[in-house]
């Protein structure tokens, strides 16, 4: 099968070089030699960049996790960011999200935080449709404690804390997320910096929460999955002839082999999404942002008889 990176736009990153570089950071990043979160930082930096998006109009987010070491390397200057509890940092990034719908909030977790400690922060979060971008960084082990197993850890394969292996089957995170009925699925790979600044700028742009699982590669801990294992492995679903990312069913279809032909790319977009504010009753009509709103207000009457 052949894999044809896409063209990144490097001639419009370099016209925004002045921008770009306040996303980049001075500071040493401690992630070990080869880990994919190096790739990923990049491509979110070259995303947000390419589709207009300064360091004072995002909020970005991150969990507890090997990810979350880049939190306060990116969007150094004028830039927002936020490190969260484990597995809670989608609640926290919703918040946001809802309070303050003018700057664009993006939110980053591991697959342990997400699928062990948080998964019922996801559910809701599809359900709700939070106008969001969401990166899970799937290592398939919890990489910051060591390598113990995670829920994506694949089954049987030896890890710390479990030699003779798991004997759950891993959960499938696309599979998963499009069981839910959401509005954006894609996935990509950490190693893959071009295609995985496409897919996060369609995530960016998407209207409602956007699910982007990546395929992360962990040199150190995660010996299942090296980099070239994923290679010849991976397939754009916009290379495949008849791929129709507005049917549900088709996407599901693609999610399920993550062994042999691994999908990615847009695997699903509900073009017509509906986020979550503009489905609520009581904001129909108003201009205001939440944070707008806030103001101060004397409860002393209400709690002057229970004082
Ligand atoms: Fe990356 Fe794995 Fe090292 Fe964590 S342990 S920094 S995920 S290579």
């Amino acid at each position: 099968m052949s894999y044809q990176n896409p063209i990144p736009d490097y001639q419009l990153l370099a016209d925004r070089k002045q921008e770009y570089m306040k996303y980049e950071s001075s500071q040493k990043l401690t992630w070990c030699e080869g880990c994919g979160n190096f790739g990923i930082q990049k491509a979110l930096e070259r995303a947000l960049v390419l589709e207009g998006i300064t360091t004072n109009n995002v909020l970005m987010c991150f969990d507890i996790g090997c990810h979350g070491n880049g939190s306060d390397k990116i969007a150094g200057i004028g830039g927002y960011t936020l490190h969260g509890l484990h597995g809670r940092i989608i609640s926290a990034a919703a918040g946001a999200a809802l309070a303050n719908p003018r700057i664009k909030v993006v939110a980053e977790a591991g697959d342990g935080g997400t699928f062990s400690e948080g998964p019922g922060h996801l559910i809701h979060a599809v359900r709700s449709n939070y106008p969001m971008l969401f990166i899970l960084h799937n290592n398939e082990n919890y990489g910051l404690t060591t390598g113990q197993a995670s829920a994506m850890t694949r089954k049987g394969y030896p890890m710390n804390g479990s030699p003779d292996g798991v004997g759950a089957e891993p959960i499938n995170a696309c599979d998963f997320v499009l069981g839910l009925k959401p509005s954006f699925v894609a996935r990509a790979f950490s190693n893959d910096v071009s295609h995985m600044t496409d897919v996060l700028r369609a995530g960016l742009r998407h209207n409602g929460f956007a699910f982007v699982e990546v395929l992360q590669t962990c040199p150190t801990y995660n010996k299942a999955t090296p980099e070239p294992w994923y290679w010849d492995k991976l397939r754009p679903v916009d290379q495949i002839k008849g791929y129709d990312a507005s049917n549900l069913k088709m996407a599901r279809e693609a999610a399920q082999d993550m062994d042999k032909e691994i999908k990615v790319g847009v695997l699903y977009q509900d073009k017509n999404s509906v986020n979550f504010l503009e489905r609520l009753p009581g904001r129909k009509g108003i201009k205001t942002a939440l944070v707008d709103e806030v103001k101060a207000f004397d409860i002393a009457k209400l709690i002057g008889p229970y004082r």
